[in-house]
This record gives C-alpha cells, structure tokens and sequence, in this order.
C-alpha cells in the first residue's frame, strides 16, 4: 500500500449532513491545540456556552456541547432522565424517533408509543389522549425536524400539551435553520449536533438542560448508566468558576471550529439565518417543481433546511446520485427506511444554503437529465 496524505475531492454537501463548512471554521480548526485545562481555553469553553444558550435562545445554564456526534446528545438525554421503570410518551414519524425508542428501553424505562407515518408531524391530539390516559408518564420526547423525512412537528403546542411533563427534543436539524425557543416553549432537554445547520464539523451535539430536568437528574434514585455521559460528572468539567476539573479531553480543535460557526451565526443574526433558510427553500421549491419533482410533505410542515423530493420516474434513484456526485461533485441524500428509492433528501443546510448551491444543483440535474 502506498502511503501518501488524504487529500478529500471539493464536494458540494446538499444532502441530510454534514454541510459545507465556512472555510474561517476550518482554519480555526487547524490552530494550534492547547491544553483542556489551560485558562486560554475554559475562556473559549465560556464563549461557547454563551454562544449555544443564543442559538437556542435559552437562558439555561446548563447549555454545552457533548463531545460526540448528534446520537451522543440523544443518549445524554435519555440516559440522565431516564430511571428504571419510567414511562416515556415517545412519538414516532420517522428513523430518529425510532432511535428514540431504542434509547428508551436501553435505559430501563417503559415506552409509550404513538406513531405517525412517514411524511406527517406528530399529531397533537393523538398526544394529548396519551397523556390523559395515564398520568404515570413522566417524561415526553419527540424530534421537531425529522431528518429522515423533512417535517417539521409543532414543538411550541408540544410544549403546550405536556408542560407538565419533562420534554425531551431532538433539534439536530432544527437548530439555527428554523425557528427554536427552547425557554419559551418549555423544552427541558434538547440535543443538536454540529454538522447540520451550524455548518461545523461532525462529532459535537450541543445541549441544554432546564431547571426542571436537572432536578430530576440530581434527585435519581440510581446512578446514570453511562459514566461518560453522566451529567452529575460531566458539569464538573464544563461548569464552576474557573475551577474546572478533568473528566475526559475535549475534543479541542473542534471547539475551536465549533466556536468559529457560532461566531459566524451570531454575526448573520439567528432571525436572518431562520430567514435565508426559509427564502432559499421557496428558490429550490420553484426550481425543483419546473423539473418535475414533487415534495412529499404538505407546505404547512415542511422543513427548509431538508427537502423530500419524489423521484420522478424517469430517474434512476442511485444511478443519479452517482453522476451527481462524480461528475459533479454534488452529494444529496437518498431516501431511508420505507421511502429508500422513492425519494431524494436535498440539504440546504447552514452554509449549504446559498444560491450558489441551488443554481449549481439545479443545472446539474438539468444537464444529467438531457444525457439520460
Ligand atoms: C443527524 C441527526 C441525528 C444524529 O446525529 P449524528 O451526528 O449523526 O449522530 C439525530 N437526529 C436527527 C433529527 C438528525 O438529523
């Protein structure tokens, strides 16, 4: 084998994550590595606390990154809240909130399922019947931008309908490409991650807990599960004042590059980003439309920063995807689970979400189309 660097191809990342990456994020990434305990470094460590309780618009103290990808978020939610034999409202519409269900059961607790099929949001009467019928649940989770299909559930009336439950919330996709309020709306555990619409790289899921999730998690009658995600130990690192002590090495480069995308958000403005998100998807919208494609998801619940598109059935699915990513460069999403093979996952995610892009993908399809 010959031994030589990687040296990655220029690709234009359009599909479900991660996005393109701002090349200011990339050079903060490749600054030189400090200490995790070096008081340079617990600075920035501030910063990006401060940087996330904007992006999600909390006032929640406890709001940091996890050191894992968007799954890690996932299980420190479920892992800290939930206890032996814990009922948990789990609402499914497509392949994360099955990962939900999985995180349930592992962690001893008793799901409660009510499902929606692929291609609608959670229906909030089916959610408020479960609830009135057992008042054992104590905890609710649901994913308010499903990747897999493109809805966007109405997280602000989940809210609403269980505010007396602890919510959990999967915003990986949500986050910075449409409107979140995590504090106004009652979410008492959210996750994100890194590569989706902050435009960072891969590997860090942003949290945030409330009030009232942490004094579940500090009045536990068992330990968590998990040493590495539990809370009560990982705060010890990433809160106090200035007196922070070890409990694993951050991942310090992709603080520096997680840092630099939220430098970026805060200079566009949250409302703008939510905004660019939202004006570009209707651009793509009327692109994509003049070429044939459908969308799968009624305009009231659709997601911006992810378009489901119908394969039209000219197109071969993988085929296509193929030509686009060799010959252009272009990498989009194919569908999962029941919708393998009949639909396409465009991104427009955080950096992803230029006109540029959109032109770019657009005559390609055009130009693949004509050579068919
Ligand atoms: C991408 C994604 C995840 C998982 O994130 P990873 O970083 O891949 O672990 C979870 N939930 C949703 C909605 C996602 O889009």
């Amino acid at each position: 084998m010959k031994v030589e660097s990687f040296i990655p191809p220029l690709r234009t990342l359009m599909g479900p994550g991660p996005s393109d990456i701002n090349p200011r994020v990339l050079a903060a990434m490749a600054r030189p590595t400090i200490g995790h305990l070096d008081p340079r470094f617990i600075e920035l460590m501030d910063s990006i606390k401060e940087l996330l309780k904007y992006a999600f618009k909390t006032q929640n103290e406890v709001t940091f990154p996890i050191s894992g990808p968007g799954s890690a978020g996932m299980e420190a939610c479920f892992a800290n809240l939930v206890e032996e034999g814990d009922k948990v409202l789990v609402c499914i519409n497509g392949v994360f909130g099955q990962r939900m269900y999985e995180n349930v059961l592992r962690n001893g607790g008793v799901p409660i399922v009510i499902e929606d099929s692929w291609g609608e949001p959670i229906d909030l009467n089916k959610v408020e019947d479960a609830l009135k019928k057992d008042d054992d649940i104590k905890i609710i989770s649901f994913v308010h931008a499903e990747t897999s299909t493109g809805v966007l559930s109405d997280a602000k009336a989940l809210g609403q309908i269980a505010k007396d439950k602890i919510i959990i919330a999967d915003t990986v996709t949500s986050l910075a490409g449409s409107p979140l309020y995590v504090d106004q709306w009652g979410l008492d555990a959210v996750y994100s991650g890194s590569q989706k619409c902050l435009s960072a790289p891969p590997g860090l899921s942003p949290v945030s807990f409330s009030e009232k999730a942490l004094s579940k998690i500090k009045t536990r009658k068992s330990k968590v599960k998990s040493w590495f995600l539990d809370l009560n130990l990982v705060l010890n690192y990433w809160s106090g004042d200035q007196a922070r002590s070890y409990h694993h090495t951050a991942p310090i480069n992709s603080l520096y590059a997680l840092h630099e995308s939220l430098v970026l958000l805060k200079e566009e403005g949250l409302e703008n980003a939510w905004k660019r998100h939202h004006d570009l998807s209707s651009y793509l919208e009327n692109q994509l439309k003049g070429l044939g494609f459908e969308y799968l998801v009624h305009p009231d619940y659709r997601t911006p920063q992810l378009n489901a598109v119908t394969i039209p059935e000219k197109i071969k699915d993988k085929l296509f995807r193929e030509i686009l990513l060799n010959q252009y460069n272009i990498e989009i999403g194919a569908g999962l689970g029941p919708l393998a093979g009949s639909i396409f996952r465009i991104g427009l995610m955080g950096a992803s979400c230029t006109y540029k892009n959109i032109d770019y993908l657009i005559n390609a399809i055009k130009r693949i189309s004509i050579n068919y």
